[in-house]
């Protein structure tokens, strides 16, 4: 069955055939280090690992690219402020980052480039600029993109580069233009090196290029990290909604306009996640990062479930009664599996129409994920799978060994894509020992109380211990606990 995937510059679902089925490179804009990224950013990074986890389950082979974002406007300011350097505010930011990947299980891409160490390829793609007539110089040592030089410019974002005036409706975060500060002929253009200043060499933002000394401008950034890796064509680049424009348009406009080639074949561009209807940002303040969902008492698996739980171009707004609802529904899923192990089994049942039930949920699955990375559809399919399953084993028993240990592989199966059961039950496991430990506490203190006979303590906690389903037993030995 065919992919198919929305690309931004058409504006149509289109079939997804890549230039070469054992090396489909993907370019992922990441993440700016320089504060901690909020579950909004995580939208897109899962969406990412969706596509990377869905395109690897279809048999391609993936190189997975994710940018760090280590040299801009907000980190140089970030650096300035704490008289620091600008490596000083990203190393730690870029461990945080790499942690709350891990903790929602999303993929290792294959590299993370990052923008200070490939400057050499920024400043090559701009001499070549410069050669091909789309670059100037202006006097402070800037260097910047002629609009003008590339009449396809504006295709990606459907904008009329002549109705882009005095930088209207151009972005002002890192790299692109400020209209007071840089000296350029068309106040459209937009910078692709920007002329030193001293904050810049305060904090470590400083290069040498044959034009003088600066820093790069925030898209060039991923022009040359992305050709640096997967060459001047390839197959997918994503990134967020609000990426569109300036960032992706700008980077066509370098990439094609230095190289000659075409630069992406399919641009994906997730919505953003919104809170109470606004856009979720760190600027608003209505952020929130892994970490402090997970001190409120919010599970991984739960968030990494809400965001799944909406396909990547539809509306999600954050509310933490969809963690609780994604709670039950990954309890649902933990429950049947632990089902499938205990269910009793021989091998002489007849054949049950588990195997039959296990084959469409799979067919099902596949085509849900095939229609754009349709994941609530999907969810839904896993969850029909365990109401037919449920059905048929309240009715089969025993079961076949050969049909439960189908079902439990295609449950897996469908879990290689959507990554929430391998989260849930790491964390259920350490739940396990996190009781442990308090049980084992817990008769320590009854053991305490028994000594100086205060029975009235021992029995609090005797019940203490009933109420989360543990009971104790004195033996000869001493106390011991079991679970009800
Ligand atoms: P940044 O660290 O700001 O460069 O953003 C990293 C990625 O997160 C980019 O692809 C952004 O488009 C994306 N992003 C930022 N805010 C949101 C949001 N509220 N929802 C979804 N994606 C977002
Ligand atoms: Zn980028």
């Amino acid at each position: 069955m065919p992919l198919r995937l929305y690309n931004t510059m058409t504006r149509r679902l289109e079939e997804f055939v890549p230039l070469d089925s054992t090396r489909v490179g993907v370019y992922a804009c990441g993440p700016t280090v320089y504060r901690p990224p909020h579950i909004g950013n995580f939208r897109t990074f899962v969406f990412n690992d969706l596509l990377h986890r869905y395109l690897e389950w279809k048999g391609f082979g993936v190189t997975f690219v994710m940018n760090l974002t280590d040299v801009e406007d907000k980190i140089i300011n970030e650096a300035a402020g704490m008289g620091v350097s600008i490596g000083e505010v990203t190393a730690p930011m870029a461990d945080a980052f790499f942690a709350d990947l891990r903790t929602l299980a999303v993929l290792p891409a294959d590299l993370y480039p990052r923008a200070t160490e490939h400057i050499d390829e920024m400043i090559d793609i701009i001499e070549r600029l410069e050669k091909r007539g789309h670059a100037y110089r202006a006097p402070d040592g800037s260097v910047y993109f002629d609009i003008s030089s590339f009449p396809t410019y504006g295709r990606l974002a459907r904008i009329e580069a002549q109705s882009i005036r005095s930088g209207a409706g151009l972005s002002t975060r890192a790299g692109g233009i400020d209209a007071d500060e840089y000296e350029k002929a068309d106040a459209r253009d937009f910078a692709l090196w920007k002329g030193v200043k001293d904050v810049d060499r305060q904090v470590g933002a400083a290069w040498q290029t044959p034009w003088g000394e600066g820093r790069p401008g925030w898209h060039i950034e991923c022009s040359a990290m992305s050709m640096a890796a997967l060459g001047s064509t390839f197959d997918i680049h994503t990134g967020g909604e609000d990426l569109i424009f300036p960032h992706h348009e700008d980077e066509i406009a370098q990439s094609e306009g230095a190289s000659g080639e075409p630069f992406v074949r399919y641009w994906l561009h997730v919505k953003h996640l919104l809170v109470n209807g606004e856009k979720m940002s760190k600027s608003k303040g209505n952020d929130f990062t892994i970490d402090q969902l997970l001190e409120k008492g919010y599970s991984a698996s739960s968030i990494r479930y809400l965001i799944i739980s909406a396909q990547y171009r539809k509306e999600l707004n954050f509310a933490f009664d969809g963690l609780d609802t994604a709670r039950t529904a990954i309890q649902r899923l933990l429950d049947f599996e632990r089902r499938l192990i205990d269910m009793p089994t021989a091998a002489d049942a007849p054949l049950s129409r588990l195997h039959e039930i296990t084959e469409h949920a799979l067919h099902d699955f596949e085509k849900a994920m095939d229609d754009d990375l349709n994941t609530p559809n999907a969810l839904a399919v896993v969850f029909n799978f365990v109401r037919e399953c449920n059905a048929e084993l309240d009715r089969d028993t025993p079961t076949a060994r050969a049909a439960t240990d189908a079902a439990r592989d295609a449950l897996a199966s469908m879990d290689r894509v959507l990554g929430i059961l391998e989260i849930a039950r790491v964390e259920r496991a350490d739940v396990a020992d996190d009781l442990a430990v308090w049980a084992d506490g817990m008769v320590a203190e009854r053991q305490e109380a028994r000594r100086r006979r205060d029975y009235a303590e021992s029995d609090r906690i005797r019940d203490e211990l009933e109420g989360r389903g543990i009971v104790v037993e004195d033996t000869p030995q001493g106390p011991r606990w079991k679970k009800a």
